[in-house]
């Protein structure tokens, strides 16, 4: 019990987050690396992007999920520790948006990632883009759900 919470209370203060673009128009990729760069510098909150899925506390997904990277996809997820979070970036991410009907498009990322992982955790940041503004708060409220 006392190393959960040791746990989530580090995880609170400093998430790791690994970014995933499964297809979208990649505006929302260049808002989440707004966030990341000095303008923004989610750092000094102690938001840390990190190159691989096996070491991140959240995922930030952008787009719709493509058939080409459907499993691709899943299998970074499941490489990711428990608890596994994501804040689902742009209206593509969290309802499809203009690739809604699409033929070479799968889903949306929850539904792709729930068929892995019932428990999956989501937060969902809508907007076409997202201000980076409102992404950040999309992860603050994730954690805050912990
Ligand atoms: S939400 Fe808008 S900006 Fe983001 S991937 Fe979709 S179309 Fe592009």
């Amino acid at each position: 019990m006392l190393t959960k919470s040791i746990f989530t209370r580090a995880l609170k203060r400093s998430p790791w987050v690994f970014h995933v673009g499964t297809s979208g128009c990649n505006n929302c990729d260049i808002e989440i690396a707004d966030c990341l760069t000095p303008r923004f510098d989610v750092e000094r909150f102690g938001i840390k992007l990190v190159g691989s899925p096996r070491h991140a506390d959240v995922m930030l997904i952008s787009g719709p999920v493509s058939r080409a990277c459907r499993e691709v996809l899943q299998q970074a997820w499941l490489d990711m520790p428990q608890p596994r979070l994501a804040v689902m970036v742009g209206v593509c991410a969290c309802s499809m948006g203009a690739y809604k009907d699409a033929y070479s498009v799968s889903g949306p990322p929850d539904k792709v990632l729930r068929e892995v992982d019932p428990d999956a955790r989501f937060v969902y940041v809508p907007g076409c883009p997202p201000k980076p503004e409102t992404i950040v708060m999309g992860i603050v409220k994730l954690l805050g759900s912990l």
